[in-house]
């Protein structure tokens, strides 16, 4: 099986990537983001715990999106592989994840990040608020949370996975509209090609 991680910050474009790529080599796409926002939806006892950490733009604690991680994992079957989106997201659950993949004699295929800087991560989130009306994507002391969030917490994880030597960057910013969709695409199947 494929492990793949699809890692950026917040509105580097996991998600519209992640869609391509899932059709194309037969994965399965798990979104931790989208995981939590269907356990707020549906209202369980997790979705209401995590509602307001990520109203606030901070990080649902480490065991609970591990343990989404590992139940996809555990229930899924007719795939070539697995693409994460947004997870891992702290050094502790990139080590939960290699213990998880080396539990089941497996391990990851590779890491491809996408690359934005913090003024266009702004300006896709300020976009992307007008048409998912995603809370988090509402306020601007939100937003600005998710950056920090991400660089204490997340970006960590470029050195982990340089020196595991998984590492894949890409620039994430192809230019405006589809186009631009397109281009970081290509970008992407080059990668891939290679992993
Ligand atoms: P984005 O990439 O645009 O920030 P996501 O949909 O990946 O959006 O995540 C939304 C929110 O869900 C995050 O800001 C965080 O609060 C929570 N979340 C998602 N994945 C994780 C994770 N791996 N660990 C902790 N919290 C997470």
């Amino acid at each position: 099986m494929k492990y793949y991680i699809l890692f950026g910050p917040p509105g580097a474009g996991k998600g519209t990537q992640a869609g391509n790529m899932v059709e194309t080599y037969k994965l399965k796409h798990i979104s931790t983001g989208e995981l939590l926002r269907a356990e707020i939806k549906a209202g369980t006892e997790l979705g209401i715990k995590a509602k307001e950490l990520i109203a606030a733009g901070c990080l649902v604690p480490d065991e609970v999106v591990e343990g989404m991680i590992e139940s996809v994992f555990n229930t899924t079957t007719g795939v070539e592989g697995f693409l994460l989106d947004g997870f891992p997201r702290t050094l502790p659950q990139a080590k939960a994840l290699d213990e998880m993949l080396a539990k089941r004699g497996e391990e990851l295929t590779g890491v491809i990040s996408l690359m934005i800087n913090d003024e266009v991560i702004k300006a896709r989130i300020a976009h992307r608020a007008a048409i998912e009306g995603r809370a988090d994507d509402a306020k601007e002391e939100t937003i600005q949370n998710r950056i920090n969030t991400y660089h204490n917490q997340t970006e960590p994880l470029i050195d982990y996975y340089k020196a595991a030597g998984k590492y894949h960057e890409i620039d994430g910013d192809g230019g405006p509209g589809l186009e631009g969709i397109e281009v970081v695409r290509g970008r992407l199947t080059e990668v891939m090609k290679n992993l």
